[in-house]
């Protein structure tokens, strides 16, 4: 990991630099044919949760798919926040090989997109957070009730429709270099599929080679699990960006969100984030949980990752709101 965005440049701010966007995809054609694929992935979670209130209410739920719904939540849901946004993005730390292609295939199988994609558009949004450029900004349609309520779907799963990509020549230079990483972006669909497979094939042995229990499993720790990680996500995007509390400075209108943090593995400290985003840990004041910086140090302590960026007390305080020249 070489490349690491901690400070977006001054001048770079509140306006659209040159070649932000590239000229991918190459044709309309492939440009539809990804959103009408997408739309697919979007919508596919979001009907299975809409029949699981039902379903479950006719016991088409048993104890072990919430166990791997929950396990694989967690373990993909830490491949996106420790793998592909502390790590990868920002480089909180660094990692051994094995471990650091890892992270990666854990995070794609998530399924918010490949690696390298998801990688060059986060490191955009923190270039030109709530300003233009920002691929997904609340903020982008201005204030009053319509505006924002536009802004807010916008940021949460509207822009990922957005047809033009974030230009990885300029966002992105470490990942393009590096092979391995270039592998697992290309394997993201059969990891996908993996992700959403996994699933049916424990339901399947678990519930002693039942289609019944196949079919329960993928639906619960396979659409479901992917429904809410999703959404969890894209939470951070929308609502870490308008609602809930600015202790730390920042240049931008990242907020700390205390009802998500638990469920969004310490990611809605979002203010903190955004105010230091190379810290490994985002929930840095006194009960903040962050269980993402949690795992991040028992792999320090296995020695899996060394260097890791640890906030000293010095720089959070230095942080606050409070703390800044009047
Ligand atoms: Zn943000
Ligand atoms: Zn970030």
């Amino acid at each position: 990991m070489t490349a690491t965005l901690d400070v977006p440049p001054a001048a770079a701010r509140g306006r659209v630099a040159e070649a932000v966007l590239q000229a991918v995809p190459g044709s309309m054609w492939k440009a539809r044919v990804e959103q009408v694929s997408l739309l697919s992935v979007v919508l596919g979670p979001l009907a299975a949760v809409a029949a699981a209130v039902p379903l479950a209410w006719g016991h088409f739920v048993h104890w072990r798919d919430l166990v791997i719904a929950v396990v694989l939540y967690a373990v993909t849901g830490h491949g996106i926040t420790v793998g592909f946004h502390r790590y990868f993005t920002h480089g909180s730390f660094k990692a051994r090989q094995w471990v650091r292609v890892t992270l990666a295939v854990l995070g794609s199988m998530a399924i918010e997109g490949p690696v390298k994609r998801w990688v060059a558009d986060h490191r955009r949004h923190h270039a030109f957070s709530d300003g233009a450029g920002d691929p997904h900004s609340p903020h982008r349609y201005g204030a009053g009730f319509w505006p924002m309520t536009k802004g807010l779907f916008h940021a949460h799963v509207g822009w990922l429709f957005d047809a033009e990509q974030t230009n990885q020549k300029r966002f992105i230079p470490d990942l393009l270099e590096d092979k391995a990483i270039r592998v697992v972006d290309r394997l993201f669909a059969p990891l996908a599929a993996v992700s959403l497979g996994l699933p049916a094939l424990l339901g399947y042995v678990f519930s002693g080679f039942t289609l019944a229990g196949t079919l329960q499993a993928f639906f619960w720790g396979g659409l479901v699990r992917v429904f809410l990680l999703h959404h969890v996500t894209w939470s951070v995007n929308s609502i870490c960006h308008v609602f809930g509390s600015a202790p730390f400075r920042t240049r931008d209108r990242a907020r700390n969100v205390w009802p998500l943090a638990v469920i969004s593995m310490g990611e809605s400290w979002h203010n903190l984030h955004h105010s230091d985003p190379t810290s490994a840990r985002h929930g840095v004041l006194r009960g903040q949980l962050d269980t993402s910086a949690r795992l991040i140090r028992w792999m320090e302590q296995l020695r899996l990752v060394h260097d890791v960026r640890w906030p000293s007390p010095q720089r959070i305080a230095a942080r606050l709101v409070s703390a800044a020249p009047a």
